[in-house]
């Protein structure tokens, strides 16, 4: 009987994108909410979700951690407090030292590389702008790391064509960590052509995970029906790599954050599939929606790589063995 079941589902080759989903920053950050459960017992405080990921999130609430937004609801007492992997502006852990927290920093450290980047910038009396998304945390932490208008936000094309800096010849850029690497290099293009003597980054602000994510996506992307991407909707990179689906010529792209919000109809006549995952979407969730596909579909599955990953980050000092003793 199940065999004829099997063998009545149409056939579906699917390209699962590698590398996917965790990052070394996200890796990290996770391990230090678990770091500081085990050694100072629940509750542990997270300001923001520790990674964008409500089911990592609600795995970490179901081992003690309280997620808060502000450090204004963390009740007096000792209880560890992690900063979230986006990072945060500097008035936050100046609040948690003046209100004598046990603040512990999980921002991830290429999105501190930015940070320090911005200040050096500043020191030197550069005007600093940043390409990024408004009301992204990252965005909110590295606008924070200086004082307020020290740092222009470009968030399109249209901004970096008409924004009119204070002085044109003594400007430097930085970017967000998770953006589109095209969008990005187009206003890194345009405010070249207008600023020629702006500093740029030693290094790219893109990350290394996101830009190997939407390398592997546009590998994949031109080649399938359809593209699932596992990610939470305010997940910055995975956003991107949705966009960079689309962009690549994938009629059909989709983010989701579980194998249930699949809109089965929409895929009831592909024959080819592409699968990724942002980087804080846990594997756990790649294979439920590979199990949900396997339930319709006869599966081919084949590994497409675009590069091979092993950034490893060690946690935040205060949760290192030798600091714990
Ligand atoms: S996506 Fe990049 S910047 Fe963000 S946590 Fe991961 S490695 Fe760090």
């Amino acid at each position: 009987m199940q065999a004829d079941l099997q063998t009545s589902k149409p056939r579906l080759r699917v390209m699962l994108c590698a590398p996917r989903g965790f990052c070394a920053g996200v890796v990290r950050a996770i391990d230090a909410v678990e770091r500081a459960l085990e050694l100072y017992g629940p509750p542990v405080y997270v300001r923001h979700e520790i990674v964008h990921n409500k089911y990592v999130v609600e795995g970490l609430k179901r081992k003690g951690a309280v997620f808060v937004e502000e450090l204004e609801e963390v009740p007096p007492g000792n209880a560890p407090v992690i900063f979230s992997a986006h990072g945060v502006p500097k008035s936050v852990p100046a609040e948690a030292a003046l209100r004598n927290m046990f603040a512990i920093d999980a921002t991830c450290p290429l999105v501190t590389k930015v940070h320090r980047e911005a200040e050096v910038h500043h020191r030197k009396g550069r005007d600093i702008l940043l390409i990024g998304h408004a009301r992204h945390p990252e965005v909110i932490g590295t606008m924070g790391q200086l004082p307020e208008g020290a740092v222009t936000l470009i968030e399109t094309a249209e901004d970096a064509r008409t924004i009119v800096p204070r002085n044109p010849d003594n400007l430097a850029y930085v970017t967000q960590t998770t953006l589109s690497l095209d969008d990005t290099a187009e206003m890194v293009e345009i405010l070249r052509a207008r600023f020629p003597n702006m500093a740029a980054p030693h290094k790219e602000d893109i990350c290394y995970a996101t830009t190997n994510r939407q390398e592997a996506v546009k590998h994949v992307a031109p080649g399938v029906d359809a593209m699932v991407v596992v990610g939470a909707p305010n997940s910055s990179n995975s956003q991107r790599l949705r966009e960079a689906a689309e962009r690549a010529g994938c009629g059909l792209a989709v983010l989701v954050q579980r194998a249930s919000e699949l809109d089965w109809q929409r895929f009831s006549n592909i024959t080819s599939l592409g699968v990724t995952a942002g980087a804080s979407a846990p594997e756990i969730l790649v294979e439920e929606l590979l199990d949900a596909f396997a339930e319709r579909f006869e599966l081919e599955v084949e590994t497409v790589t675009a590069a091979q990953e092993n950034v490893f980050f060690p946690l935040p000092r205060a949760l290192r063995p030798d600091a714990a003793e």
